[in-house]
């Protein structure tokens, strides 16, 4: 594996580039290659030492994909796929971040990435038609293009707990673990947060701490992995046939193949065939379950019957019925927060060890010199684990100052939510891509298929303005405004909006409840995207 950047002594650098890419996650690389490909001179910014995003950040133990990994990997060369065997069925961290670096090697992305290097801003010199980024680094460079592929869950949020600075032991967010891990053994150890990152996390600390106190605030469904090691035989049908599946990937709504949506309603069908549904799918592991019937999703009647057979299926895996019970959710529908996937995170409630403290009535207090202070007790522990989330979609995006035609900020326009068209472009901001951004599929969907829909519909646009002599692309405010309502107007017809999750920035004091993705599925969507760029890019002006 080639160097990472490591210890590379700091440089800063000016001149211009055709494109910026700012992220070298799935996103970023993929972009990189792509915009290669077309003869531009791209330079890719990014914080952490390597690539990898998500990967790279997120070293939590336990952490692992909720896509299957053989769905879950590239899908736009073959020569790539042919040459990685993935190991299990939910590929964990360190497999996937190889994989990547893997990628990173095979293309020779490297050489046009700076790494340990973080943008601050990008503003558009009108005059110009030029993006001038700068990043922390004191590089001042300028480019045609800029190019955000700043990930939707890559800013960690540790909540704002009063005393945390006075703290004795130590602390650490999922969503930046130490790359040399943390021993945890003899310790007493308490995790805030049970999301994916929590329920991922927990049992792998269970099984080396001394002690755990989990501070709960919602209960969520989850539901088995079933993960396990991948047959020879299954790794070798997938070498045929990924290119193909990748395809078919593109049709469906989430971007997933392993299985399929069933389109009757829950009226249409008896309840001995809804509970068989919902039983394959529990049993089948990962998002299948959301899939039994066509209105889990819509309705709050239709939705009851899953949430309660989740629930029954949750409390039969914990011995302690009082623990159970505290484990359950019955605040959401099933489906509106993200599921999460486990490997015995329910059952690691019955170990001695293991303490869950409900904290929605008596929320933490404050974290003192020894531990988590709420409903007048203190919890002593030596570590704390915050598996507390991000600042989603649009939390990296807004932290750099980026400023459009006028000197506009986009931090201003999307104070009341972020404003796209297609979740590509924002008007007032030309030849500014977001991949993935909030107004797509993206993180509703298998994201390494959104991501590489986004990339290929950019680089096509890049390849069409740069031959055609077009100076530059930019959403139309009409366009925009029609986009953005329809985004609501399809959540609005979903259950998705009830929940206090991410996806409507509940997470985050003060953020505008808003619900970001585009949820009228992948396979519609590319659609729309396709017709878009077929009519010479509908709902773009493009300026001469
Ligand atoms: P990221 O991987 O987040 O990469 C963005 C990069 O941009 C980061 O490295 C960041 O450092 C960099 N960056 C951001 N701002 C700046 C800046 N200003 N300057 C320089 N660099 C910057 N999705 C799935 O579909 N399936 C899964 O199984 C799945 N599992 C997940 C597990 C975890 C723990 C998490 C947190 C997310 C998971 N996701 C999953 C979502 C995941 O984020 C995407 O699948 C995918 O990895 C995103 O790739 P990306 O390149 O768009 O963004
Ligand atoms: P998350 O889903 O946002 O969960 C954060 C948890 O922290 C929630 O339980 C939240 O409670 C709690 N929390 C936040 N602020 C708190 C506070 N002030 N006090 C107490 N509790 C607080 O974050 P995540 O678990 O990191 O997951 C984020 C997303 O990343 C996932 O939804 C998924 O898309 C992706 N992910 C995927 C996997 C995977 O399985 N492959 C693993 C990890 C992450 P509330 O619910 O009450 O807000």
């Amino acid at each position: 594996m080639a160097a990472q950047g490591e210890g590379a002594p700091a440089r800063t650098e000016s001149g211009q580039f055709d494109a910026v890419i700012v992220g070298a996650g799935f996103a970023g690389m993929y972009m990189l290659h792509r915009l290669r490909a077309l003869g531009l001179k791209v330079r890719v910014y990014e914080a952490g030492e390597g690539v990898g995003g998500t990967w790279y950040w997120n070293r939590y133990p336990g952490a692992r994909c909720d896509v299957e990994s053989l769905e879950y990997q590239y899908g736009f060369s073959d020569e790539i796929q042919r040459g990685w065997n993935w190991s299990e069925r939910y590929a964990a961290q360190p497999e996937i971040l190889r994989y990547q670096n893997y990628v990173a090697d095979k293309l020779d992305l490297r050489r046009d990435i700076r790494f340990e290097t973080r943008v601050i801003s990008a503003a558009y010199d009108e005059p110009a038609g030029l993006w001038a980024v700068e990043t922390d680094k004191g590089d001042r460079v300028s480019a045609r293009f800029c190019i955000m592929a700043t990930g939707c869950l890559s800013a960690a949020r540790v909540p704002d707990f009063k005393g945390l600075e006075d703290f004795g032991g130590d602390w650490y967010h999922t969503g930046g673990w130490p790359h040399e891990g943390v021993d945890f053994t003899g310790k007493r150890v308490a995790v805030v947060g049970t999301g994916s990152s929590g329920i991922q996390s927990i049992p792998v600390i269970a099984a080396q701490a001394k002690h755990v106190t989990v501070f709960q605030r919602t209960a969520n469904f989850t539901l088995p992995a079933g993960n396990r090691p991948l047959k020879p035989e299954e790794i070798a049908r997938s070498k045929e046939t990924l290119l193909e599946d990748r395809r078919h990937a593109r049709e469906t709504p989430g971007g997933i193949i392993c299985f399929e949506y069933n389109e009757a309603l829950a009226e249409e069908m008896t309840p001995e065939a809804i509970a068989n549904e919902l039983e394959t799918r529990w049993n089948q592991g990962g998002f299948a379950f959301l899939g039994a019937y066509g209105d889990l999703m819509a309705t709050h009647e239709a939705n009851h019957i899953a949430a309660e057979f989740a629930r029954a299926k949750m409390r039969a895996s914990v011995k302690n019925k009082e623990v159970a019970e505290k484990l359950l959710p019955f605040d959401h529908p099933v489906g509106v927060k993200r599921l999460c996937l486990d490997t015995n995170y329910l059952q690691t409630f019955d170990e001695s060890h293991v303490d869950l403290v409900d904290i929605r009535e008596k929320p933490i207090e404050r974290i003192s010199k020894k531990g988590v202070v709420c409903g007048g007790k203190e919890y002593e522990v030596d570590a704390i684990v915050f598996a507390t989330g991000f600042d989603a979609m649009t939390g990296a995006l807004l932290s750099i100052d980026i400023k459009g035609r006028g000197g506009a900020a986009l931090r201003e326009k999307w104070a009341a939510g972020p404003r796209t068209y297609l979740g590509l472009g924002s008007a007032g901001f030309p030849n500014l891509f977001f991949i993935t951004g909030p107004g797509s599929p993206s993180v509703l969907s298998n994201m390494i298929v959104s991501i590489e829909q986004h990339v290929d519909w950019i680089a096509d646009c890049v390849k069409r303005l740069t031959e055609g002599n077009i100076r530059s692309i930019e959403a139309t405010k009409e366009a925009e405004d029609e986009w953005v309502a329809h985004v609501n107007e399809l959540a609005s017809e979903t259950l998705y909006p009830q929940a206090n999750s991410w996806y409507m920035g509940a997470n985050i004091p003060g953020k505008p409840r808003v619900f970001m993705p585009y949820t009228g599925g992948v396979n519609v969507y590319g659609e729309k995207i396709a017709e878009v760029a077929a009519a010479d890019y509908e709902g773009f002006q493009l300026g001469a």
